[in-house]
């Protein structure tokens, strides 16, 4: 009797048929690697729902206030957004990250919802 290549159990030949083919592997150790495929095919597209906002700096305001309207108490408050920066952004800010966090804050600041 055959021994399955994954599982390394002897099986009798009919449980290497999967799918109306023969293979090395056994039936039950490719139904469970289709379903290990396929369980990751739906991480991939449940993270790709889950996509990554980019905004540019003046939208951080609205961002941030539409995030906090749909908070419920107790709840945790997960975001994750890049913000876009332009070039006149990037000029102004050169490398130096205090500049860029005083310009977010500044943006918010500006924020209706914030006065
Ligand atoms: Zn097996």
């Amino acid at each position: 009797m055959p021994t399955c290549t994954s599982c390394n159990h002897i099986l009798p030949p009919e449980a290497f048929i999967y799918k109306n083919k023969s293979y090395k592997t056994c039936a039950k150790c490719k139904t469970s690697r289709a379903k290990k495929k396929n369980s990751e095919k739906a991480a991939d597209t449940n993270s790709e729902k889950a996509s990554i906002e980019i905004i540019t700096i003046d939208e951080i305001s609205d961002y941030i206030s539409n995030m906090l309207d749909g908070l419920e108490y107790d709840t945790a408050l997960f975001s994750t957004f890049y913000i876009k920066l332009d070039k006149i952004i990037l000029n102004a800010v050169g490398v130096d990250v205090r500049v860029m966090a005083k310009l977010i804050i500044d943006e918010i600041e500006e924020g209706d919802d914030f006065k």
